[in-house]
């Protein structure tokens, strides 16, 4: 298995998913695919936005019509390259969210108070939807892919919204769903895991990267891939500092250090369960933006 991480800012619109796709096709066929993704770029701001605002009942109208409004026009532009049946399957997921995202509101709204494990349910979703449209993407490219339910394999305990991974539990889980489904590519949502009470839970902000360590981790896979908007880490944030040194070549110590001192190209707990199996990262530059 080669895991492949793709963050917020490689799922922006409908062509980079598609972008995102080609990649995939393109990566050897001798070795299955764990294909971990973020939220669309900018979705877990407006959920963080709409549930911080929720028990006032007023003032998250804003961030909730930006939510529709995103995910509304990437499944119409999904539209162009998706059959009837899967353009349905995705409008069922999008009604799905948003009745979710209306009753807890409005529990919220009544509580005056939004708890950590509605919170964690909420911010999870644009996770949800990125693995729901890449799937069927990469079906109606002919992919063999299996959409694999995070919530159900990658476990972890703590938190609601800052959950550290259990690895030996996500080894059994990830495990037995990828012996019950051979297929090429296994798609899963980064970001949301579930407990030993099958609550959901987050990985903390920025945590698909976390993610991918855990599914490569439980799956020893040959290489962990995290694929994003510079082309690998720096010697201080490229975006800041302009003459950033590139480093070719880290430590696992090294990389760990530089993420918990707050290098944001790697979520700070990735390191530790690819250290653990010496799984190779690579940190990859999706393309240049500019
Ligand atoms: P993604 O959406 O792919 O997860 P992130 O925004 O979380 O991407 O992480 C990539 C960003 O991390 C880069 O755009 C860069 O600005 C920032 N960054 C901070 N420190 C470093 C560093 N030392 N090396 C590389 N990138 C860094
Ligand atoms: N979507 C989540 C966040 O914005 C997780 C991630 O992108 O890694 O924090
Ligand atoms: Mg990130």
């Amino acid at each position: 298995m080669r895991v492949l991480k793709f963050g917020g800012s490689s799922l922006a619109s409908v062509a980079r998913f598609l972008e995102v796709a080609a990649i995939v096709r393109s990566q050897p066929q001798t070795e299955p695919v764990g294909l971990v993704l973020s939220a669309p770029h900018g979705v877990t701001n407006l959920l963080v936005e709409l549930t911080d605002l929720a028990f006032l009942g007023t003032g998250y109208q804003d961030a909730l019509n930006g939510w529709r409004q995103r995910l509304q026009k990437m499944r119409a532009d999904a539209a162009a390259v998706l059959g009837n049946e899967a353009q349905q399957r995705l409008q069922a997921v999008l009604a799905a969210q948003d009745a979710t995202l209306s009753n807890r509101r409005q529990g919220v709204e009544l509580l005056h108070y939004c708890p950590d494990h509605i919170k964690a349910q909420l911010l999870g979703l644009g996770e949800q939807f990125s693995v729901a449209l890449m799937a069927e993407l990469l079906l109606a490219q002919q992919v063999k892919a299996v959409l694999l339910d995070s919530v159900q394999c990658v476990k972890s305990q703590g938190d609601y919204l800052n959950a550290v991974a259990d690895v030996p539990a996500s080894e059994i889980a990830l495990g037995a769903a990828v012996k019950k489904q051979p297929a090429q590519v296994y798609v899963l949502a980064g970001f949301v895991s579930s407990n030993t009470q099958g609550e959901l839970c987050l990985l903390g902000r920025n945590g698909s990267d976390y993610s991918a360590a855990i599914v490569a981790a439980a799956l020893r896979a040959s290489v962990c891939e995290i694929w994003t908007d510079v082309d690998g880490v720096y010697s201080a944030d490229p975006r800041q500092v302009k003459n950033a040194k590139l480093i070719d070549h880290l430590s696992y110590d090294e990389a760990m250090e530089l993420s918990y001192f707050g290098a944001k190209v790697l979520h700070p707990k990735t390191i530790g369960p690819l250290a653990r199996y010496q799984i190779p990262c690579y940190i990859k530059k999706y393309r240049d933006w500019e």
